[in-house]
């Protein structure tokens, strides 16, 4: 290829070579050698611009014409442009399928796919989308995504969704009863992918679950507090057959943990029912943490408790939910406890303005394989030690839903046969400064 336009210049040359001496030969017949070389580079010059031009004129419109018939170096030159524009027009075309493929694909798919520019508009979605949040695709493109989703808590996960945030929200289409979940997945130059999936079974399916725990405990209560109460009574009557007294009071000890069990679970339920934030007012966490060791104090064979306030602030919260997570966070180090050990229940706030509830103990101790499942329901480290102890395997269940209805999260940390900390991190937001003393 190379020796092929070597030899079109060396031709080219050539031949001026030859013009330029013909010229010279002109000039010298003529009796002006000037003039006849100008007059020869005139021509050739003409000859050059008149194939520029064919050449110019061709590409203006190549799509439409062949290319001109030229030869030598201009020759070469249309040829390498026709060769160019085969090999644009060849990766032109495999674009265009790969792209075709692929919103085929994504059109297919179970899930909505919605393109949002950098402005929040949108600039495509796939018939799921469509179909789920009643997009029409003529209409509809161009348009700002929170014009069509008009809920304020749309707005608020389209500014501040960090990536892997899913919101739920009620569908927005008339006479149909949808639960839509929302994920922003971020590309590109700012733009960004909403995926929209019908979760309507799963939210009626969950909402079953949880109506159908409730229920249960509520209705067991009942008869279990006539067979505790009896069975009381029983344990009490003196003429009751010595033989008979072991197993009446198992019996009745049985019962007792199965009230503890029913009343975490409706508890939990509670919890589960309400799943927004907490109905808040200012509580007064030091006096909730005194109150919570004095009722330590009056037990029986139990580890010293002390109580360290660091700080008088309140927190914005629900008491009850509040009171509930924080004794079992105590219960709990009693119970894990020999007598002769220690608990420090703390109330302070760290350098971020966030407000810590801790309870650290130097009791058993957890060994770290069992840390990141503990606040699942029902597990226990030890089920018969905890069986034993009255536990419900419900207790770090009950605390965690109950901080994350307060924005706030569960720190653990334990060392096997050493002790336990565990701790409420509070957001600053939820912490108030102390009543002023009148
Ligand atoms: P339980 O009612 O069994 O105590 P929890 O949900 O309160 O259930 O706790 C789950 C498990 O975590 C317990 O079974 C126990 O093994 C472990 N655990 C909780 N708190 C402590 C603690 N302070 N020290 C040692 N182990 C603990």
């Amino acid at each position: 290829m190379l020796g092929e336009s070597t030899k079109a210049w060396g031709f080219a040359l050539a031949r001026l070579a030859m013009l330029l001496v013909g010229g010279l030969l002109l000039g010298l017949f003529i009796d002006h050698v000037v003039a006849g070389l100008l007059l020869v580079l005139g021509l050739a010059l003409s000859w050059q611009l008149f194939n520029l031009f064919r050449l110019d004129h061709w590409l203006r419109a190549r799509s439409r014409r062949d290319p001109p018939d030229v030869g030598g170096v201009w020759g070469d030159v249309v040829t390498q442009v026709v060769r160019l524009h085969r090999r644009k027009r060849y990766h032109k075309q495999r674009l265009l399928d790969v792209f075709r493929e692929l919103r085929h694909s994504t059109a297919a798919m179970p899930d909505g796919v919605v393109v949002l520019n950098s402005q929040s508009e949108i600039t495509w979605f796939n018939r799921t989308a469509g179909r789920l949040l009643g997009l029409r695709r003529r209409a509809d493109i161009g348009i700002r995504i929170s014009n069509l989703i008009r809920d304020p808590e749309f707005g608020r996960y389209l500014q501040r969704a960090e990536h892997g945030d899913v919101l739920q929200l009620p569908g927005l289409q008339p006479g149909k009863d949808l639960m839509l979940s929302f994920q922003l997945v971020p590309y590109g130059s700012g733009q960004r992918l909403m995926l929209v999936r019908d979760v309507t079974r799963q939210v009626r399916l969950e909402s079953m679950r949880k109506d159908f725990v409730a229920n249960a405990s509520h209705e067991l209560r009942s008869p279990l507090t006539v067979i505790t109460g009896y069975l009381e009574t029983l344990e009490q009557d003196q003429d009751i057959d010595p033989l008979l007294q072991g197993p009446l009071s198992e019996m009745r000890r049985q019962s007792e943990r199965m009230n503890a069990i029913l009343r975490d679970l409706l508890e939990l339920s509670k919890l589960d029912a309400s799943t927004d934030e907490a109905e808040s007012e200012p509580v007064d966490v030091p006096g909730l943490a005194s109150l919570l060791c004095k009722d330590v104090r009056a037990r029986a064979a139990r580890p010293t408790i002390e109580l360290q306030l660091e700080s008088a602030a309140r927190l914005l919260g629900n008491e009850g939910e509040l009171h509930s997570a924080f004794s079992n966070l105590i219960d709990n180090a009693v119970k894990y406890t020999p007598p002769e050990g220690r608990i420090v229940v703390r109330w302070a706030t760290n350098a971020e303005g966030e407000a810590l509830f801790s309870v650290s103990d130097s009791g058993i101790g957890i060994p770290a394989e069992h840390l990141p499942r503990l606040t699942e329901r029902f597990y226990r480290v030890d089920p018969g030690r905890s069986r034993a102890t009255g536990g419900s395997g419900l207790g770090l269940s009950i605390v965690k839903h109950a901080l994350e209805h307060h924005g706030a999260r569960l720190g653990i940390e334990s060392q096997e046969g050493e002790g336990s900390v565990f701790t409420c991190h509070f957001p600053s937001e939820r912490v108030l400064p102390p009543r002023a003393q009148s």
